[in-house]
């Protein structure tokens, strides 16, 4: 088979690999229905994160179970199933604490960019739909194995609630499926972050009833000015950079609470600074195993639609076209088909 393989810096291509097979008795191996590209893949692809070595990418998936190990016993093959970018036993006590992403057992699920995928842990790992889904459900599928269950995560761990103040800062997928997951949890005023004509209709459409495009301290400032000299309940950080951590602790009103989910890059904290701001950070890898459940029974009901964050659909083999477009954002979030 051909799949997308990362060698450094802007040099994505697609080409051959082994086919992916059962390793252990608790894998599985599955028939990708589609896959895309994280905004997390841009830090390598960028040359920000290293690569040493020519690396099957991509960790975002859903598809039909192929072939399972011999202790798998709950997907069977002909299973629509979407999992997460760890593989988790689903049984350690952190998985049972809800932290799958920190499982005792924990494995990185690599080389999702490719028609097959071999998934570790199957069992605790996979979540099963009901039946295989119509076709215009997988983009909103997909989006739960990342970009959807982390924006939930933020806004989770930013302990969003009915009738809070919400800052989303951050306006790739993460962060407007972020604006997504606030609205459903309840928040009645969703201020997002953007200057991006596009995206700022985005978050408009995932129910952002504010749009700040300043940044630094004009964007504290009129986040203030927004929340009568306050900040907001609960910040949302979905960016990853000093700048972005910077102006969500400065967003926040005091007791209030951070959650960031942006994968931290050159960010240090001031703890004198948080000390007397009074702030409560809550972050990490999202936990989206806790959360798969609740939202494929969300996106089978209608209720969300967080495939619409994927405005670039390509065929698999056009793969480094996909990068190209979201590195020089042309596109939010690219979807691909094998
Ligand atoms: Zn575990």
């Amino acid at each position: 088979m051909k799949g997308a393989v990362l060698y450094g810096a802007r040099d994505v291509r697609f080409e051959d690999r082994d086919t992916p097979k059962v390793v252990e008795p608790t894998d599985a191996v599955i028939r990708t229905s589609a896959t895309c590209i994280c905004g997390s893949d841009l830090w390598p692809y960028r040359g920000i994160s290293k690569v040493d070595a020519p690396t099957p990418f991509g960790h975002e998936y859903c598809g039909v179970v192929e072939e399972v190990g011999r202790a798998v016993t709950r997907v069977t093959p002909g299973q629509f199933v979407i999992g997460s970018f760890f593989a988790s036993d689903n049984t350690c006590p952190h998985c049972q604490a809800g932290y799958q992403t920190s499982c005792q057992h924990r494995e990185l699920v690599g080389g999702a960019q490719a028609p097959r995928l071999r998934v570790p842990l199957a069992d605790g790992t996979l979540v099963a739909t009901s039946e295989v889904p119509p076709a215009e459900l997988i983009p909103s599928l997909l989006a739960l194995s990342d970009v959807m269950g982390t924006g939930w995560f933020a806004a989770d761990a930013a302990n969003v609630k009915p009738g809070k103040t919400v800052l989303v800062v951050g306006d790739g997928a993460v962060g407007l499926l972020a604006v997504l997951s606030a609205r459903e949890m309840g928040a009645t005023r969703i201020i997002a972050m953007s200057r991006h004509p596009a995206r700022q209709k985005l978050a408009r459409e995932f129910g952002a009833s504010d749009i700040v495009s300043g940044r630094g301290e004009e964007g504290v400032a009129r986040i203030k000015e927004l929340t009568g000299g306050i900040g907001a309940d609960s910040v949302l950080e979905c960016v990853g950079t000093s700048e972005a951590m910077t102006q969500a602790v400065r967003s926040t009103r005091p007791g209030g609470y951070i959650g960031y989910v942006g994968v931290p890059h050159g960010v240090t904290l001031d703890a004198q600074d948080l000390f007397f701001r009074h702030v409560r950070l809550h972050g990490g890898p999202a936990p989206m195993r806790r959360y798969l459940p609740k939202l494929i029974e969300l996106v089978w009901s209608r209720k969300i639609d967080p495939g619409k964050v994927f405005d670039l659909t390509l065929p698999l083999d056009q793969v480094a076209e996909g990068y190209r477009a979201m590195d020089e954002r042309r596109a939010i979030e690219t979807l691909l088909r094998p």
